[in-house]
């Protein structure tokens, strides 16, 4: 293609750069971001889960197709100015580190012996640590619980992204490069955007690893969950409490990951019997696996443990400052009073971070008073109420029939049905549907969320107890 407008002898309209850069990436990536493009995010997830593998790869990029990892993200910023990066969560694992689990069989109640695979990490950024959660009902950053928190400044946080995206492989006979990056996130397009435009600064598409973007919303209309008339998304609170678990200490970065990560595994085994017939509640399986990331986050991936945003020096956290003659130049120039233990070095000054603030919201309110208002239109929809209503480009309606018969370990993962299917239940309801053991009539197969969901507007609004335990 390249070649062809360059040797054209005839004027040809100038092609945008994107198409005369030759793509200089391994050509297996090359390959098999080009198979990945042309399946569904739920197939591209069971692959990498260590579900069924997405069919006729070519044989270049086939076995390097077995060594898919995943690099599920989460940025959260400063509340009061969402130019101030604060913290990244990261949930990562390697199609490699599960398939033992998925060969014997065993995959936990909920699949959580599939999910104990998965190493969790938060980065809090050094520059903006002093950055106070302003909301009353929030820990903040205090409540994180997956992983370790691990105190980096922004260079440190782009060069640990950058080694979690350029992992070289060695010692895998007959393969090179490096392994190819599924990255997963809700509403990912949003954390890779905000990743490279504030201050990390981290860029990840030239790097060339990444052969798929995932995303939960994504995942939750190709399973048949969540079917909006137009195509409104699911917010992770909400997909979290419908598959069964909390979203406790929301928007801090790690939690955010975790909860987006557990949520991905959970919409692409509905319908498994690790779930129908599961011991444990998914909320207990959810908690236990928080516990399990903290003692498991092995070595972690660079970065202080404490960081005091007082005295701005690595190796004890704030509370415990013994620092003395702290001394801030802008609080100095405009003669702000400091109260006693409010002493600060000038790059953790607030007077500065909200100084940023105002001008940060100056702007903003100058760019709405320019938009026109937009009408809100009510919508209907929500969770398994797309009867009849095809919206997504996955969510056609299969004619009802036999359900195949599961069973194949290839097959583990597979929704009876594909995607949108939506059995209907004996009563002609069909969003009367449960989850299997958990809340359903009966168990019969079925493997949808909900109950009487669409008859109700706005969906879901003072409802509980999906799962009855
Ligand atoms: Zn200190
Ligand atoms: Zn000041
Ligand atoms: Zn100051």
């Amino acid at each position: 293609m390249a070649s062809n407008f360059r040797d054209a002898s005839v004027p040809v309209t100038v092609p945008t750069s994107a198409t005369i850069t030759p793509d200089t990436r391994d050509p297996a990536i090359i390959v098999l971001e080009d198979r990945f493009k042309n399946a569904t995010d739920l197939e591209v997830w069971e692959h990498c889960i260590g579900g069924r593998r997405i069919e006729n790869i070519p044989a270049i990029a086939d076995d390097l197709a077995n060594h898919t990892i995943v690099v599920c993200l989460d940025c959260e910023h400063w509340s009061n100015n969402t130019d101030e990066t604060t913290e990244v969560g990261i949930a990562t694992f390697s199609r490699q580190d599960i398939l033992p689990v998925v060969a014997n069989g065993d995959f936990g109640d909920h699949g959580e012996h599939l999910m104990q695979q998965v190493k969790f990490y938060l980065l809090r950024t050094i520059e903006t640590s002093h950055l106070p959660n302003q909301n009353p009902e929030s820990r903040g950053v205090d409540g994180n619980r997956f992983g370790q928190g691990r105190f980096v400044t922004f260079a440190e946080a782009r060069q640990i992204l950058t080694d979690l995206f350029v992992q070289p492989i060695d010692c895998i006979p007959g393969l090179t490069g490096n392994y190819p990056i599924v990255v997963l996130g809700h509403d990912v397009g949003h954390d890779k955007n905000n990743l490279k435009s504030k201050a990390i600064a981290f860029d990840m598409d030239p790097i060339g690893t990444v052969v798929r973007y995932i995303d939960t919303q994504m995942l939750a209309r190709d399973k048949g969950y969540w079917m909006m008339p137009k195509n409104e998304q699911i917010g992770l609170k909400r997909l979290v409490e419908e598959l069964g678990f909390e979203h406790s200490d929301s928007h801090t970065a790690a939690n955010d990951a975790g909860r987006t990560l557990i949520s991905a595994f959970q919409i692409v085994l509905g319908g498994h019997s690790c779930k129908k017939f599961a011991f444990k509640t998914m909320k207990q399986v959810a908690d236990d696996l928080e516990r399990h990331s903290i003692t498991n986050s092995g070595e972690g991936l660079g970065g202080a443990e404490k960081y005091c945003w007082k005295c701005g020096t690595v190796g004890h956290m704030k509370a415990d400052c013994r620092a003395t003659g702290l001394y801030c130049n802008e609080c100095a120039e405009n003669g702000c009073e400091i109260n006693p233990g409010n002493e600060h070095v000038t790059m953790h000054c607030l007077c500065i971070a909200n100084k940023k603030a105002l001008v940060r919201r100056e702007k903003d309110a100058a760019a709405r008073a320019l938009k026109r208002p937009k009408v809100k239109i009510p919508t209907r929809g929500g969770f398994h109420s797309n009867w009849g209503r095809p919206q997504s480009r996955s969510s056609a309606v299969r004619p009802s029939g036999p359900l195949p018969r599961r069973g194949g370990f290839p097959q583990y993962y597979g929704p009876p049905g594909g995607y949108g299917f939506v059995l209907p239940s004996s009563g002609g309801n069909p969003s009367s549907t449960g989850f299997g053991g958990h809340g359903g009539r009966g168990g019969h197969g079925s493997f949808s969320f909900g109950r009487g969901r669409s008859e109700t507007y706005p969906p879901g609004r003072g409802q509980r107890g999906y799962y009855q335990d």
